[in-house]
């Protein structure tokens, strides 16, 4: 067994969240690193923080694979006095490398919404917006695309969906809200890790009476509820924590790329961050 190098990293990336799938307005791969160099150690985290990238320093990792993206907005420069400069001035003085998955991540199988629709057991759920097949994903046979929306064994009512989640994800400073009715018995689940308050047309069109996403705004909300109130009442809306409705898809990550790595024969430590990056850390 032998290490990989931060170009064999990519490569095992790719085959589990291909570029191809990310939206055009995206930021992923990777954006700091030497292709060349070796890589024993990885650190999953969900955002490419100041304490995530200190934890990599002191844990000695070579790699940081994060979800999110750390320069989504085109800079102008990476001076170390700026707030993306010295985030890239620190990784590179310390040989760490930077890959993030985002939206490639939200669309691929086994990716984000499906880690979090599956803590309802729900394990057959599809695409909420499909992805058109293109010619360099069009070989897939299961349909890719942001989202995801299912089936509950039985009828819930949505508070006890609530309850659920509230459960199993990790614990969060502001909690699992509903809006609508917490009464309302519900079958259709539809689920975006992350903020998913563009996709209500989606939802509607799915049938689901129940949506569970994150970042619900006031507008975004209060309108949904108007809409849905002036027909059936659905779907009932759930707000979970951003980091919380995300960070879930780290564990089946992890598991899919020490499956990638063992097959391919490399050997490389892959370690889940301690850091806590939901930025709200008390409610009164
Ligand atoms: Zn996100």
């Amino acid at each position: 067994m032998k290490h990989p190098k931060v170009s064999d990293c990519v490569e095992v990336f790719d085959s589990l969240w291909p570029t191809a799938l990310a939206e055009p307005w995206d930021s992923v791969g990777l954006s700091v690193g030497d292709p060349a160099a070796e890589v024993r150690s990885i650190l999953l985290a969900l955002d490419p923080m100041d304490a995530v990238i200190a934890e990599a320093v002191v844990l000695g990792a070579d790699l940081v694979f994060t979800h999110h993206p750390l320069i989504l907005k085109p800079v102008k420069t990476v001076s170390a006095s700026t707030l993306k400069g010295g985030a890239v001035h620190t990784l590179i003085s310390n040989d760490i490398a930077l890959f993030n998955a985002h939206t490639n991540a939200d669309s691929a199988r086994e990716g984000v919404s499906d880690a979090l629709i599956s803590l309802l057991d729900i394990r057959d759920a599809v695409p909420l917006a499909p992805h058109a097949p293109s010619p360099r994903t069009g070989a897939e046979t299961l349909p890719t695309g942001i989202g995801r929306v299912g089936d509950l064994a039985r009828p819930t009512p949505v508070r006890d969906i609530a309850r659920t989640l509230a459960e199993k994800l990790p614990r969060t400073t502001t909690g699992v809200r509903i809006a609508g009715d917490p009464g309302a018995t519900v079958t259709r689940v539809a689920v975006c890790g992350g903020a998913g308050d563009s996709l209500f047309d989606e939802v509607r069109a799915s049938g689901a009476e129940v949506y569970i996403t994150a970042d619900l705004r006031h507008h975004p909300a209060t309108e949904a509820r108007d809409t849905a109130n002036r027909g059936d009442g659905r779907p009932q809306l759930i707000d979970v924590s951003h980091w919380a409705s995300e960070t879930v898809w780290l564990e089946s990550a992890a598991r899919a790329l020490e499956a990638e790595f063992g097959e391919r024969g490399f050997t490389v430590a892959l370690q889940h961050s301690a850091v806590n990056t939901d930025p709200w850390v008390e409610r009164y």
